[in-house]
């Protein structure tokens, strides 16, 4: 057996991949390794994610495996950390070999997260939204934002950005970021209602701990896709319920979902689709140009997974990263006594 390494990735090896490799190309590869895992979900072990709850926050964990390969992550929800100078979501994660454990990367996933979300977005957007959508309204322009824009505008064609934030900090900082992509043309708004006006998609993503009604009723339009990603725990809801009763809803993993998404509020026995059977073709994404369709998103680990796996062989082709000296590896591998001596050189 060749010797086995455990691949670092910090904050700045993962910003080196992003710019290597490009964030497009990225989102390409980790569109590509979503389809390909959804497409075989019953290989996978899933539980809803535990949840560690706080009155400011959330602390999770989210694993699963296949056969070959463990990953997890480590994912945090605060909407009051801003305020504190820390981001809202905040994550790291591994991979590891399922036939001896050994971990073969250790990743920040803060910007992979963001990453993943926005491929996971778009993945269902592709079967779910009207083909001839044009413009999306983006209701929280905070830190996932920028990265669902890029992501609509390559898979969807999407070319026109509705944008409204209750922070105006957080809309001018998207400005600033995107601003010179040609590709885009951004509108800023001065509410939810004026966003959404002659949007195709609407994206939710705001951060709040309370069930908030960020998308009423009357703002949806027959044939809308709503994209509903920030209600994600329970107590935190952006969508009002009457918006899910008239439209079809897919979901990531019911059981999880009926825990943290929008049909929270909803009855247990609400009739929901999971993300993996509108992929695989067994169940339409939309039945017609007039049907309301959402995707009530609350992140699952199957996408850190399959993220992971695409940072872990894209790291390895662009030799970035450090070996971590994490696990042990000794001539007597019974001897763990042995490591704590004084002479013991651990490598
Ligand atoms: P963030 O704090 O960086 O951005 C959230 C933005 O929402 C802020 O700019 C805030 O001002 C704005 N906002 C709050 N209330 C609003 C309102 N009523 N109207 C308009 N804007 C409002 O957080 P983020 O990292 O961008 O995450 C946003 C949300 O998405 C969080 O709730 C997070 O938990 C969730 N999230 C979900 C997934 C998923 O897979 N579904 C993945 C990542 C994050």
């Amino acid at each position: 057996m060749s010797t086995p390494i455990t691949r670092y990735l910090d904050l700045n090896d993962m910003r080196r991949l992003v710019d290597t490799v490009g964030l497009r190309p990225m989102l390409v590869a980790v569109v590509e390794a979503l389809r390909e895992d959804y497409a075989r979900w019953t290989e996978f072990e899933k539980c809803p994610r535990t949840a560690n709850h706080h009155p400011l926050g959330v602390l999770e964990l989210m694993p699963t495996s296949d056969q070959e390969l463990f990953s997890f992550k480590f994912v945090n929800g605060h909407p009051k950390n801003p305020a504190l100078g820390l981001c809202t979501v905040m994550a790291f994660g591994a991979l590891a070999k399922m036939d001896t454990g050994w971990p073969v990367l250790l990743s920040e996933m803060t910007i992979l997260t963001a990453i993943r979300t926005a491929a996971t977005s778009v993945l269902a957007a592709q079967s779910m939204a009207r083909p001839d959508s044009k413009v999306m309204a983006m209701i929280g322009n905070g830190a996932q934002s920028e990265f669902q824009l890029i992501a609509f505008n390559e898979f969807l064609g999407i070319d026109t950005f509705r944008l409204y934030d209750v922070d105006p900090l957080a809309t001018q900082k998207l400005l600033r970021n995107l601003s010179h992509d040609r590709a885009l043309t951004l509108v800023p708004c001065a509410s939810t209602a004026e966003a959404v006006c002659g949007a195709d998609i609407v994206t939710t993503c705001t951060a709040d701990k309370a069930y908030a009604t960020i998308l009423t009723d009357a703002m949806v339009q027959p044939g809308m896709h709503i994209n509903g990603i920030g209600g994600d725990c329970p107590g935190k809801t952006e969508l009002e319920a009457s918006i899910l009763k008239r439209a079809r809803v897919v979901v990531e993993f019911e059981p999880q979902s009926r825990i943290e998404g929008e049909i929270q509020q909803m009855p247990a026995n609400f009739p929901v689709i999971e993300l993996w059977e509108v992929l695989t073709g067994k169940v339409n994404g939309r039945a017609s140009a007039e049907e309301v369709t959402v995707f009530d998103s609350v992140g699952f680990s199957l996408e850190d997974f399959s993220a992971l796996r695409v940072v872990n062989r894209l790291a390895e082709e662009h030799n970035i990263g450090t070996p971590l000296n994490l696990m042990p590896l000794m001539p007597d591998v019974k001897d763990v006594y042995g490591l704590i001596q004084p002479a013991a050189v651990v490598s």
